[in-house]
């Protein structure tokens, strides 16, 4: 028979999994023999079998359950329904992550109407029994049967008013028996049941509710957004309770071993005397602070810093406490690794190392890759944060808080911002031509569009926050409005948008700016000292790379050059190539593109200071260049002195039914060789005009969308015919490497063929993704939401590396290309390359880099010295 239920003496912190966290500090703290109220813990095995079942809870779970109790019962020496001296319980949920978001507490547990007389009796206090047992009847109603509690609250301040007092604590016993009275016949009205009577109900339907809150929306949401697996379950502790509320020399209170918001090494939290444990949260009456209990009764004071101490040396880590003193008697009720800002999780990070507890690895694994996002981008003011309420929720795209009024073009937006005023952009998704709009807006909302829409990638490389994809909100773009759930917000109307979370509210919150401090140094250094990964960048321009470069950036993994053309009147010259129906044509817009190519060549390569720089040769889908209104028509019919009619007849010969999957690519170097020639003289004169000034640059040429050698063997020949004539002309000498993307099936499956050309493989995973799985990259968003709704996906395949799949492709072709050439370098470019989870993955494949974004580059540098730490490479 399976073991689903563990006393806190049998368990240990090992057992986290089994028991949830919660569960194993329980018994670890048992066996380091601190005051501890004694409980067993229903095991994770438990729900998964219980949602195995078909939301049952088996009979052997409810066997073992009882078995426990009674071996409860004799270590304290009280008896559960007993009528004289009852034993009360508390039911707590505790995963093996901490999760808000799931079932909050049940206190005194075991209480009916006969046990609240023996309580009564027991005690010589019949306020406290009371009190006690109308918040139990409140709790079961509102956690294991769903019924508001505003039913319960609304018959206590009636009751204060009646009585013309303020406060509970001035309510006596004789009140307190009124209500509980009032608070049993509005549970059988509403539940059309009396409320249980019977203790050993109420503990199994407590319970099935704490199995049941695994799968309620908001955990639901919640693990998603923390990749918390669904499989794992929940754990269910029932401890025996201690009153907090006997009276004045009894209280409870939350406290951590250092400050959770500085790290300052203090004891803090708070207390509240002769209360229990919700009403320090529920903030119905304000605590004191933890320092105050210094005064109030020093010996337990002096008690419980040492045993915060004890706890903090024991996990080596600072610890979030809960505790209750009954009758001057210390209770610690649970210990966790405290959750901490991130500013916090470096300062403790770096002082545990100093005070010699743990190791500099351990200090790197103790901060979260992605909590350093807040220390880069702004936040929200987190209490006027709290007080706002979401309008809608789309995908988290681009990270950092956002507050402006909300404008539909990006005219608008650049006329705004260069007024003074801050704007958030809001269209049903963005194309090449909203760069300025975007470039001048606090944030970005679309309506439409995934992880690497134009809007997603092109938010997170100029470190601006984005929401997409939010498909809630009907934008009109041309009557200036947009609408969610029946609410229209017109142009002007503030918005504020959190690019971490995805959510969106319709008013102004306040934001604090990112702060970098001394200590994120000291990390960063012992993050690059214990990795192996290199960490490059895409970037597009200068402004960019310089962003990355400081970053740490040691490379440039991506430059896509079609990004190039995106900012003032460049996007007419690249559109005159585009519709250029003849060679001649196409070399004259190319003539015009070559210099302002070079030029940001240049600069990209003076901002990395001279490291590799990977050129991506065009990659333009075509629908996001072409001109889409007759306006956009006619301007470009003007510029290139040709009919509106002629254009208009081209535009339309180039659209595509799948233009992901189109004319673009090496696709567009074999068609039109003359592009790959000016991207080739560009690449090599840039490199040659800086290597004159000193720098030492080894331009690297990056061929996407390659499936066949064929194909890339073709570019090959038209870039070294010009770089070879380039270089003779200069009379100089310069290295140069060319390769390939890897983002197309069969150029993975034929890795090893393409590898006797490319001397390097950059990983797309974007566009590897979307051909792997058959999903469009501009269009899964909108039923990847019914994937996670339906726990058909637990998590965005272009956000988070797909390993089983996508991620064998990649193995596959490292593995081959090695075969063929030993010394082929490899990385990954796809938006994963920032992912920390997918960082590990390409660190355990044996890829020598990851690129990713400017902003998400100091979390690459973390992520992958986690990798290493955790699987070092030989
Ligand atoms: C990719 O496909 O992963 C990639 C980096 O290229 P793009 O996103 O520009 O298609
Ligand atoms: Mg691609």
């Amino acid at each position: 028979m399976s073991k689903f239920v563990y006393l806190f003496a049998e368990g240990n912190a090992t057992m986290r999994n089994l028991l949830g966290g919660k569960g194993a500090n329980l018994a670890e703290m048992t066996s380091l023999g601190l005051p501890v109220p004694q409980g067993f813990t229903v095991t994770t095995e438990a729900c998964t079998k219980y949602y195995d079942d078909g939301k049952v809870l088996a009979q052997e779970v409810v066997d073992q359950i009882f078995a426990a109790l009674k071996v409860v019962e004799e270590q304290q020496g009280k008896k559960f329904g007993d009528n004289a001296n009852p034993l009360l319980v508390s039911v707590r949920s505790g995963a093996r992550a901490s999760m808000p978001g799931m079932m909050d507490t049940i206190l005194n547990l075991g209480l009916n109407n006969v046990s609240v007389e023996g309580l009564a009796t027991l005690t010589n206090n019949p306020r406290f029994a009371y009190d006690s047992y109308r918040r139990f009847i409140q709790m079961f109603a509102d956690v294991v049967m769903e019924i508001d509690k505003a039913n319960f609250e609304a018959i206590m301040d009636a009751r204060k008013e009646e009585k013309g007092v303020k406060l509970d604590t001035e309510l006596d016993a004789d009140d307190l028996k009124g209500i509980v009275e009032k608070f049993l016949v509005r549970y059988a009205e509403l539940k059309g049941e009396p409320f249980p009577q019977d203790p050993n109900q109420q503990l199994i339907e407590a319970v099935k509710a704490v199995f049941r809150s695994w799968d309620n929306p908001r955990a639901n949401v919640y693990r998603r957004l923390n990749g918390i697996p669904y499989s794992w379950g929940t754990a269910v502790n029932v401890q025996s309770m201690v009153f907090g509320n006997m009276g004045p020399t009894s209280g409870t209170g939350v406290a951590f071993s250092r400050n959770p918001s500085t790290g300052e090494n203090v004891l803090y939290g708070e207390y509240l005397f002769n209360a229990q444990g919700e009403d320090v949260v529920a903030g119905i009456r304000t605590p004191q602070p933890i320092a105050h209990l210094e005064q109030d009764n020093p010996a337990v004071y002096a008690q419980f810093k040492e045993l915060a101490l004890k706890l903090e040396k024991h996990y080596r880590d600072m610890q979030d406490m809960e505790f209750t003193i009954e009758n001057g008697k210390l209770y610690m009720l649970q210990t966790r690794n405290g959750k901490r800002t991130a500013q916090a999780a470096l300062k403790i990070a770096i002082d545990l190392v100093k005070e010699g507890l743990i190791t500099e690895q351990e200090a790197v694994l103790m901060v979260e890759p992605k909590s350093l996002d807040a220390l880069l981008h702004k936040g929200f003011d987190q209490k006027a944060l709290k007080a706002a309420k979401p309008i809608t929720k789309g995908l988290a795209a681009s990270p950092g808080a956002a507050c402006g009024q909300a404008v539909f073009s990006a005219e608008v937006a650049k006329e705004w911002n260069a007024a003074g005023k801050k704007v958030v952009l809001v269209r049903m998704e963005t194309s090449p031509e909203d760069i300025e709009g975007m470039i001048a807006s606090q944030g970005i909302l679309t309506g439409r569009g995934g992880m690497t829409s134009h809007a997603a990638v092109v938010a997170r490389g100029m470190g601006t926050p984005c929401v997409a994809g939010a498909g809630e909100i009907r934008v009109n773009e041309e009557e200036k409005y947009f609408e969610v759930n029946g609410v229209r917000y017109e142009e002007g109307a503030w918005i504020s948008c959190d690019g971490s979370t995805g959510y969106v509210y319709g008013e102004a919150i306040a934001t604090v700016d990112a702060e970098i401090s001394g200590d994120f140094a000291v990390l960063m250094g012992w993050a690059d000292k214990y990795r192996a990964l290199k960490v490059r960048t895409n970037a597009d321009n200068p402004r960019d790379a310089k962003v990355a470069n400081d970053f740490g950036a040691e490379g440039v993994g991506l430059c896509r050059t079609e990004h190039m053309f995106f900012e003032g009147d460049r996007i007419m010259a690249i559109r005159e190539m585009i519709v250029a129906d003849n060679v001649e044509d196409r070399k004259k817009a190319l003539a015009k593109l070559l210099p302002m190519q070079r030029q940001d060549f240049i600069g990209i390569y003076k901002a990395m200071e001279g490291k590799s720089v990977t050129v991506r040769y065009l990659d333009p889908p075509l629908h996001e260049f072409v001109p889409h209104t007759e306006e956009e028509m006619k301007e470009l019919a003007d510029q290139m002195g040709l009919p509106f009619e002629k254009i208009k007849a081209t535009v339309e010969g180039l659209h595509e039914f799948n233009p992901m999957l189109g004319h673009r690519g090496c696709r567009l170097s074999i068609t039109y060789p003359e592009i790959a020639e000016m991207q080739t003289r560009a690449v090599i004169e840039a490199a040659i005009a800086v290597n004159k000034e000193g720098y030492k640059v080894t331009p690297e040429i990056m061929i996407p969308l390659v499936g066949d050698i064929k194909e890339l063997k073709y570019v090959h020949e038209v870039v070294k015919a010009t770089a070879d004539q380039v270089i003779a002309e200069a009379g100089v000498e310069l290295e140069y490497k060319f390769g390939t993307m890897i983002e197309v099936p069969r150029g993975a499956l034929t890795a090893g063929e393409i590898a006797q050309v490319a001397e390097f493989f950059s990983f797309g995973t974007n566009d590897l993704t979307q051909m792997t799985y058959g999903f469009s990259r501009d269009d899964a968003g909108k039923f990847l939401e019914e994937y996670y709704a339906r726990k058909v996906f637990e998590s965005d395949p272009f956000a988070h590396l797909d390993q089983n799949g996508v991620g064998k492709l990649v193995e596959m072709a490292v593995k081959a290309g090695h075969e063929t050439r030993s010394d082929i370098h490899c990385g990954i470019c796809g938006e994963h390359g920032g992912d920390p989870e997918s960082i590990e993955f390409c660190h355990r494949a044996g890829l020598d880099y990851v690129s990713c974004s400017p902003f998400r580059v100091p979390i690459a540098r973390l992520a992958a010295a986690h990798a290493n730490i955790k699987f070092p490479r030989k």
